[in-house]
């Protein structure tokens, strides 16, 4: 099917979100991390795109695949190894796949969240993009095993992915940058998490 050209698309609006809001970003890291969030993102996607604007026609994996080696390579910091591990295992799990269905867009997003968690040693509940990330890989199972369809379920991630982002604010960071700041974190949404939700919510936004 099309699914290379849609996989093409939503790394476009990935890119483009990631440049309207890396001041956002870069604002909420200012007030518990070291204030880059928002231009690593940025830098990184401004890399990816015309690496993949040039790869037309092959599959999804293989864009994923480049998106994740350049994410590492460009975005630093915690952010860039722990996305660049998440795309990679989302290339891995939609290998050799061209027609991508629900249930394979479940399985990308339950590899990219562990290997999330397994990069970071994180879990959910410290402050983190896994924050966002979970509900939604949560939200977007039970959509699929709903009999729900791509847009409909995708939806449904990118609410629960703004749900767990915004959940952030109240908890104790003990991850990353942030956990440096003890109590001082609370009452700040993470920027990882933020990131983690316009991800979500641009692939919603594409796919439907
Ligand atoms: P750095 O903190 O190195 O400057 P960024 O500012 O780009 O990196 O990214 C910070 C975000 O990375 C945090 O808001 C948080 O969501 C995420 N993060 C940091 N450490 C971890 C970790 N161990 N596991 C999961 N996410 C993490
Ligand atoms: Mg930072
Ligand atoms: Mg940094």
């Amino acid at each position: 099917g099309n699914s290379d050209a849609i996989t093409l698309e939503i790394l476009r609006r990935i890119t483009e979100v990631m440049r309207e809001n890396a001041e956002e970003l870069t604002r909420l890291d200012s007030a518990i991390g070291d204030g880059d969030h928002g231009t690593n993102m940025a830098r990184g996607f401004n890399a990816v795109l015309p690496k993949v604007e040039a790869m037309a026609g092959q599959p999804p994996a293989a864009l994923l695949k480049t998106t994740a080696t350049t994410l590492i390579s460009t975005v630093g910091g915690a952010a860039g190894p722990l996305y660049g591990t998440a795309f990679l295992r989302a290339a891995t799990a939609l290998d050799g796949k061209n027609d991508i269905d629900e249930r394979d867009v479940l399985a990308a997003f339950d590899a990219a969240l562990e290997g999330i968690k397994a990069r970071g040693k994180a879990s959910p509940g410290e402050k983190t993009m896994v924050d966002a990330l979970t509900p939604a890989v949560d939200a977007l199972r039970a959509a699929v095993e709903q009999g729900l369809d791509l847009p409909t379920a995708l939806d449904h991630a990118a609410a629960a992915a703004r749900t767990g982002m915004e959940a952030t604010i109240p908890m104790l960071a003990t991850k990353g940058r942030a956990s440096y700041l003890g109590e001082r974190s609370i009452g700040h949404q993470d920027p990882g998490a933020t990131s983690s939700y316009l991800i979500v919510q641009a692939i919603a936004d594409v796919v439907r």
